[in-house]
C-alpha cells in the first residue's frame, strides 16, 4: 500500500489546530469547544475519518524505514581492527557519511 502523503498532509492542515481532548464521547479543543461546533468541523471530520487508515499506514511506514536504517547500520559498523577507527562497510573514516546521515549530522 502506498502512502499518499500529500493527501494526509492536506487533511491534517485543513483540520482544526490541536491539541484536542477526548472527553467521554466528545472531542474538544483545549478551551473546551466541541470540534463538531467549530467552523472547520467538516474538514476535521474528514481528517478523523481517514485517521483510521492513515495512522496505521504511517506507523507501518515508520517501522519499515526504521528496519531499513537498522539494516544499513549493520552494514556500516565501526571496525576495531586498527587504531584509527574506520567503517567496516565502506572503508571511510569513522563515523562514515552513511552513519552521519542516519544520525542526522551533516
Ligand atoms: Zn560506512
Amino acid at each position: 500500500m502506498s502512502l499518499d502523503l500529500d493527501a494526509i498532509k492536506a487533511r491534517a492542515e485543513a483540520a482544526i489546530d490541536g491539541p484536542w481532548i477526548a472527553d467521554d464521547v466528545y472531542v474538544t479543543t483545549e478551551s473546551g469547544d466541541l470540534l463538531s461546533d467549530a467552523p472547520d468541523a467538516a474538514a476535521t471530520a474528514v481528517f478523523i475519518a481517514h485517521a483510521r487508515e492513515d495512522v496505521p499506514a504511517l506507523v507501518a511506514e515508520v517501522e519499515r524505514l526504521r528496519q531499513h536504517a537498522h539494516m544499513v547500520r549493520q552494514l556500516h559498523q565501526q571496525s576495531t581492527l586498527t587504531q584509527s577507527p574506520y567503517c567496516a562497510g565502506c572503508g571511510d573514516a569513522w563515523p562514515c557519511m552513511t552513519i552521519r546521515l542516519l544520525d542526522g549530522e551533516p
